[in-house]
């Protein structure tokens, strides 16, 4: 008899999960925002260099971690927001899986300094492809900066697969954009190659929208509210004569998180039916919250697909709140003068 499976060792385990979490420079911004959102940062400060290839940094004034937690973050499966099965049901919380350090430094250079509030001095740890290279105490402000370099540095094929500098700040811009969407209370700062790309300071729901999307964007919004027993939505619809031929300013958030989902998104597509001219698409910023029981988030690593109890009810919900807000605001059809 020969025995011929083998355990992977961590780091080959870390770097294959790394596949599905990490897909792109954008992945990291994702997991690097959602963590310090976790951590209760009030100020989130994202820097690029070479559209996130070179360098991704998120530093956070949350609540920074412990030394042993430094440590431990990078392990996988370690992770501060769950402790069983059941809290995926309670989930308040952007992370649960704990593997996203893991494999950002399965696949990268990464530099973490962190500090308590509590704390006199804090920790810096250093960690290239899952090995940690260097630990030190040093002086920093309460909170955590996390640098990633040089992504996928030891995955060439990944590496020659990123597309072109424009393509994927572009992603990360869109990132940006969902994650400051979906926190309009945090001020968020966006650095590309030193220039200041984005700067949203803490305001209210319709003044984020119109700080990333232009002064303009003010007139064109009508507000959606509607609080039932089983969901409670709230936002933003475009007026129908600003829809616009491509699908872009198309927000759809559950319980603060940024969601796809087409069976939802048509909901809210019907409600405008008559509305729009033909080959035009509306625009949305709608937030959902809904018991987290009745959700759930754990069906695909990047979290942005869910699985919801009772999708019928919720798509009737939807459509029924944008009708009514579309028809408060008196917005007739429009008339269409191209026939
Ligand atoms: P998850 O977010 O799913 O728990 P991560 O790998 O993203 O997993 O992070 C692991 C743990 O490291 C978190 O649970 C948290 O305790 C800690 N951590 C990560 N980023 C930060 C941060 N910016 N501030 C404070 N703690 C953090
Ligand atoms: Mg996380």
């Amino acid at each position: 008899m020969t025995d011929i499976i083998q355990l992977l060792p961590d780091h080959v385990a870390n770097q294959i999960a790394a596949g599905e979490v990490v897909q792109r420079p954008a992945s990291v911004v994702k997991e690097l925002m959602e963590n310090a959102i976790d951590a209760g940062a009030s100020t989130i400060k994202l820097i690029i260099k070479d559209a996130g290839k070179t360098l991704v940094h998120v530093i956070d004034d949350g609540k920074g971690m412990s030394v042993t937690d430094a440590r431990l973050s990078f392990e996988r499966h370690a992770t501060s927001k769950i402790r069983s099965a059941d809290d995926l049901f309670q989930l308040h919380t952007k992370g649960f899986r704990g593997e996203a350090l893991a494999s950002i430094a399965a696949i990268a250079h990464v530099e973490l300094k962190t500090k308590q509030d509590h704390e006199e001095v804090g920790t810096c740890i250093e960690i290239e492809g899952s090995t940690i290279v260097s630990q030190e105490v040093i002086v920093t402000p309460k909170g955590t900066s996390i640098a990633v370099k040089n992504l996928f540095f030891n995955i060439p094929a990944r590496r020659n697969f990123l597309k072109s500098n424009t393509v994927e700040l572009r992603h990360i811009i869109d990132e940006f954009h969902r994650v400051a969407l979906a926190h309009p209370n945090i001020s968020f700062n966006l650095f590309n190659n030193g220039s200041d790309v984005f700067n949203l300071p803490s305001s209210n729901y319709r003044q984020r929208i119109v700080n990333i999307f232009g002064t303009k964007t003010n007139e064109k919004l009508v507000p959606v509210d509607e609080d039932t027993e089983v969901l409670k939505i709230s936002g933003f619809v475009g007026k129908p004569e600003f829809a616009k031929k491509t699908r872009g300013e198309q927000y759809f958030f559950v319980n603060d998180r940024f969601i796809k989902s087409a069976y939802l998104n048509h909901a809210i597509s019907s409600a405008f039916d008559g509305l729009l001219k033909n080959g035009t698409h509306p625009s949305y910023f709608l937030n959902l919250t809904v018991n987290p029981q009745t959700i759930d988030i754990n069906i695909h690593p990047t979290k942005t697909e869910i699985k919801f109890d009772d999708e019928h009810t919720l798509y009737a919900l939807l459509r029924s709140a944008v009708k009514h807000s579309l028809g408060q605001f008196n917005i007739a059809p429009v008339l269409d003068f191209d026939r």
